[in-house]
């Protein structure tokens, strides 16, 4: 109870006493300020614990282990996707990116030896392993091999530092301050840890357990935010790699120095769990304290409270984890399945831009909090994310990218929008190579690749788990036998609602076979060997345990139905299954060049969009909303409007007064029924629905208007 109440003192005094200092008396805010500082100076939580010894018997290990790279090879339209990154910029970035290209300092140069080369590789790995693609493993190689073979004897790693360079020293604890930041460090560890699942290559454990002893001792003199705040606010991602490693070598000191990194560095799980903070980015958007509402670092720090449950077993950070996700759902969420991010969180109206890189962090905190979790409902916000913000951001040979987009985006091009950040630049909604800031032409190759990474997941009882669905075929090694299958799921899910799991294996295996059934299905069917079978699931969870043998075959059918959903300034989204449907507007496209940011597409609709829905819709939404399946989806199928293989068709009439201003489109103001109450042209139209993925102009938040 004292823990408790000293722990929620400790986030009233370090978030809110600004807020507060004006409504206290000094006398008063003294007593404040002393209590606040020694109640955080007091080893209550493990935020404020720094040296103290953690018991090595709290680690909770993964309820869901991922699978090694290479353990799941994504098929049809997934592999297509994957395809094109690789024969666009994600194969080739090191070709195409003068910063990547020249000099680079993870292979010893003088050029980039901070961010960019890690993000790229972190997204270039997977890709090599998913796809086997022998030409790319060999490039992502060099960058490994040189940070493996250039490792200081003191474990220091990475591009050679200037004082290095200068001096001719080496870095080691005792002099660290020569080394340099932190935080690309983290990005490159993540990508060794997966290059590490696919080949079990020896030199990486060992390379890590140096580095983490380094960091252990250098830490306490060279903290976590010396060189940047980009190190303190990503901190967490440090402590996932060093509790990553306590899981196979289980050696206690890193459980201390996870401890150390997560009381060096921003206070996530406090902020994600105290409502002030999110609150507070919705109502203050100064450049006070901006590093803590910036979207990509929020978008990374979803996962913190679940690292730190799986260091300590502590369940108030699950519960952490729960509030701080709704909240930032609610205050700052888009239909598209993401929050605001335009740099910082700006609330929900659907003028608000999001940044590429916020959706692919945000995905990877996702795949690693259902992996220590087991909580399938951020398995449903996975796929809502994927399917529908991802897909948009990109152009179809993923060469270009937008760095933020519009939930309703009612044209692209230059502009200042409703934008937080930066005014002179006028290049953020823009589709180009190097428009906007660059962090996403490097980082958004990680997007679909780890997706595909996390379709399936390891149970603890030797089974196997798919988690979220797309085509591809998995093998692993299951039950007490550790018998090898093959399981083709066949699907053209998300357009289509029927999964098909096709089992092949030299020996029968008994194994539990594990499905989640999404929230918004109320009534999956299953079939086995064509036999209805109706397993009641657990949760979010059908179980389907027995000996599988040879040609066994399950079939999973998960119906869904249009809805609507209700979003910012009472607008409407049409919903169905894992995918949001926009108005779909015939697209034209305009090349620009910039001096500085390059070639860049600007993209106009040909046709009107201010459409209301009609109230009926949003009373019986299954009645008059009327589904067509208008093409199959092919195996080449890119997520444009040419390949859209459904469409929603709904009555529609058009609002004359809404019109742009600024670029963006002001959504109209409802009533307080959520009815548009202004002029509306009486002539009932039908506009045709796409999925959002499929768009890059449109409306998806739409006002609703009488019949
Ligand atoms: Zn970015």
């Amino acid at each position: 109870m004292e823990t408790f109440w000293c722990f929620n003192f400790r986030l009233y005094g370090a978030e809110n006493f600004l807020n507060f200092r004006f409504f206290m008396s000094h006398k008063l805010l003294v007593s404040v300020l002393a209590i606040s500082l020694f109640t955080s100076f007091k080893p209550v939580t493990p935020e404020t614990v720094e040296n103290s010894p953690v018991a090595t018997n709290a680690y909770v290990a993964p309820v869901y282990t991922p699978l090694p790279l290479g353990a799941i090879k994504p098929k049809g339209w997934l592999q297509n996707q994957l395809q094109i990154m690789r024969n666009g910029t994600t194969g080739h970035l090191d070709e195409v990116y003068p910063k990547v290209k020249n000099e680079n300092g993870w292979l010893g140069g003088k050029g980039d030896n901070w961010e960019e080369t890690p993000y790229w590789l972190d997204g270039a790995v997977p890709l090599a392993y998913l796809l086997q693609d022998k030409t790319l493993q060999a490039k992502v190689l060099k960058y490994i091999n040189w940070t493996l073979d250039n490792q200081r004897p003191s474990g220091y790693f990475g591009p050679i530092t200037k004082d290095e360079r200068e001096k001719g020293i080496k870095v080691t604890a005792e002099n660290c301050e020569q080394g340099e930041d932190w935080w690309p460090k983290m990005v490159m560890l993540k990508v060794i840890r997966q290059y590490y699942t696919a080949t079990q290559d020896p030199r990486v454990i060992p390379f890590f357990n140096k580095y983490f002893n380094y960091q252990l001792q250098a830490l306490k003199k060279c903290p976590v935010g010396k060189w940047t705040e980009w190190a303190e606010s990503r901190g967490t991602d440090n402590e996932m790699l060093v509790q990553w490693l306590y899981g196979i070598t289980k050696n206690p000191f890193l459980l201390e120095l996870a401890g150390l990194i997560e009381a060096q560095s921003f206070a996530w799980s406090t902020w994600l769990g105290n409502r002030n903070w999110v609150i507070g980015a919705a109502t203050q958007q100064n450049d006070e304290h901006w590093m803590r509402r910036h979207g990509v670092n929020v978008a990374m720090a979803i996962k913190a409270p679940a690292i730190n449950y799986q260091r300590t077993q502590d369940k108030k950070y699950l519960t952490a984890l729960q509030t701080g996700f709704t909240d930032l759902m609610t205050l700052h969420g888009l239909p598209m399945g993401i929050f605001s991010s335009d740099e910082d969180l700006h609330g929900n109206d659907p003028t608000q831009g999001t940044e590429l890189c916020t959706i692919v962090e945000t995905m990877f905190s996702l795949e690693e909090i259902i992996g220590i979790t087991g909580d399938l409902r951020y398995a449903d916000a996975l796929e809502r994310m994927t399917f529908n913000a991802l897909p948009t951001q990109t152009t179809d040979d993923y060469n270009a990218k937008q760095y933020f987009q519009i939930a309703n985006q009612v044209q692209v091009k230059r502009g200042v929008f409703n934008f937080s950040l930066p005014f002179e630049r006028e290049m953020n909604n823009v589709y180009g190579m190097r428009s906007g800031y660059t962090c996403c032409l490097a980082n958004m190759h990680q997007g679909w690749t780890k997706f595909a990474q996390h379709l399936w997941y390891g149970t603890s009882d030797q089974g196997i788990i798919a988690v979220a669905y797309s085509p591809n075929q998995l093998k692993a090694n299951v039950g007490k036998s550790n018998t090898e299958v093959t399981i083709n799921e066949i699907t053209n899910y998300p357009f289509e609602d029927l999964i098909t799991f096709e089992i092949s294996t030299k020996n029968s295996a008994n194994f539990p076979l594990q499905l989640r059934v999404p929230a918004w299905c109320q009534n999956p069917v299953v079939t086995l060997n064509g036999q209805s079978i109706n397993p009641q699931p657990s949760g979010q969870i059908i179980t389907i345990n027995r000996t599988w043998k040879n040609k066994d075959k399950v079939t999973l059918q998960l119906p869904m139905t249009v809805t609507t959903s209700n979003w910012g300034r009472n607008s409407r989204t049409v919903e169905r299954g894992p995918l949001v449907y926009a108005l779909k507007l015939e697209e034209k496209w305009e090349k620009g060049t910039d001096e500085k940011e390059g070639d860049y597409w600007n993209v106009f609709p040909k046709s009107a969009w201010n459409y209301g829905l009609l109230q009926d819709i949003v009373k019986e939404p299954q009645k008059n909303l009327q589904v067509k399946n208008t093409k199959p989806v092919a195996n080449n199928f890119v997520w444009n409007l040419a390949n859209a293989p459904i469409e929603i068709t709904a009555s529609a009439k058009k609002i004359p007064d809404w019109q742009i201003v600024n670029s963006v489109a002001p959504q109209p103001v409802t009533d307080r029924t959520g009815i548009y109450r202004g002029t509306v042209e009486p002539t009932v139209e039908k506009i045709t629905l796409v999925p959002y993925g499929c768009t890059k102009v449109r409306i998806v938040a739409f006002p609703v208007v009488p019949n």
